[in-house]
This record gives structure tokens, sequence and C-alpha cells, in this order.
């Protein structure tokens, strides 16, 4: 989420130095769609996700993982880009969507509080605005950047069982949360849970995330 560089760079060798294998996020969905019967994945498996399409993920960390040739995939809220002032312009969006190693994705269109919303709203007025968020982030997406976008993040990690089908209807193969825990197979497809690295999560700290998440896996 939000934390210095001189950390970034410190949790990004924490990962070399546990042999990760960064995978694309579309490889993890794979797998989880096929299930049993699919293509098992690596081991040390990890796979990276940035949200709200600040300037930094075009200036700072980008280049730190194209040097390392790690994929990354970034979840975005349209009406944030080429108008807020932290946000990347459509056409840094488009020079890192070029790259066969970022995959730009959906944040819904302007990033609302999903559960508020549901209260304050009736619940037909509600359904429409959720369905006008889903489908007109994903189009704006795919028109602006011409790649297909099927996977979504939840504004600040919120939803309900409504929400996973309306974004199900959508056209969306799956959706991703925060928990602050590792993504299983047990995990529903479209409450996928995702760690949330903020500045106060260190080295050591992700270190010993590593460690739980991998201790039922051999040894690189
Ligand atoms: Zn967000």
């Amino acid at each position: 989420m939000t934390l210095r560089v001189a950390n970034f760079e410190s949790q990004l060798r924490m990962l070399e130095r546990f042999s990760c294998q960064v995978i694309p996020l579309s490889e993890w969905v794979a797998w989880r769609l096929a299930g049993a019967a699919g293509a098992s994945l690596p081991p040390r498996a990890v796979v990276l996700t940035a949200d709200d399409g600040h300037r930094s993920q075009f200036e700072v960390m980008a280049p730190l993982l194209r040097e390392r040739n790690w994929p990354v995939t970034l979840f975005v809220y349209p009406s944030a880009i080429s108008n807020a002032a932290y946000a990347m312009t459509w056409p840094q969006l488009r020079e890192l969507a070029a790259s066969p190693l970022v995959s730009v994705q959906s944040h819904t269109f302007w990033h609302p509080n999903l559960l508020r919303e549901r209260e304050r709203m009736p619940p037909d007025a509600f359904r429409r605005f959720a369905a006008d968020q889903l489908t007109r982030s994903r189009s704006t997406l795919e028109q602006r950047l011409s790649r297909p976008v099927d996977l979504l993040a939840w504004p600040f990690g919120l939803s309900d069982e409504g929400l996973a089908l309306q974004a199900a209807e959508a056209g969306y193969q799956a959706a991703f949360a925060l928990g602050n825990r590792s993504a299983s197979a047990a995990d529903p497809p479209f409450a996928v849970p995702r760690h949330l690295m903020v500045d106060s999560v260190d080295a050591h700290q992700l270190a010993a995330r590593l460690q739980a998440a991998f201790s039922s896996e051999a040894p690189p």
C-alpha cells in the first residue's frame, strides 16, 4: 500500500532470499479455477498486486520489479487516472500495460465503500449502482488499454455474497480482498485474501509471514 522505497526494496530482497517465485496473478487464478485437475503452482509462489493507480507505481515500483523480471497486477479505478494529482495518467498506464509483466485490472470505477452504500440505498438502486461500478470500470479499462479485464479488487477489501454474485454477472473471474493471510484453494474465488503491505511491515515481519506461508513446503 503505502511504504518507503527503502522498505519496499528490503521486502523485495527478502522475497529473493526466500527463493520465492513471483508468478502472474492470472496464473494463480487459472490454478484456483481449474481445481485439482489443473497444473500445480511452483513452490514458494508469490503474487504481487498494487491498488489505486498511484504515480509512484509508475515511477518507483515498476522499475524495481522490471529489474527482477517480476510480474505485477495493478488494480485501478479509472475515475482517478489522468485526473487525481497522485494518480498515473492514461499514457503512463498504457506504457505499463504494454509490458508482458504488467496486468491492469479493475478496482471499480470510483472506489466506493460498497457496504456503506448498500446500507444507504434502496436495494434496487444499490444493485444498479454496484453493477455500474463493476461494468464501467471494466469497459473503460478494456477500451483505453486494449487488454482484457476480468479480475477485480474490492475497494477497501469490502464485499459480501450479493456483490460476489454481481461481480460474476459483470464478467469477472475472481475478486480480491484484504485479510493479511495467504490465499489458498479453500478461499472463495470472489473473496481471495491478500497481505496488506504497509510501512510497518519491515523485512523481518515479512520473513515471519513467508516462513508461516511456506511452512508446509519443502525448503527450496
Ligand atoms: Zn483501493
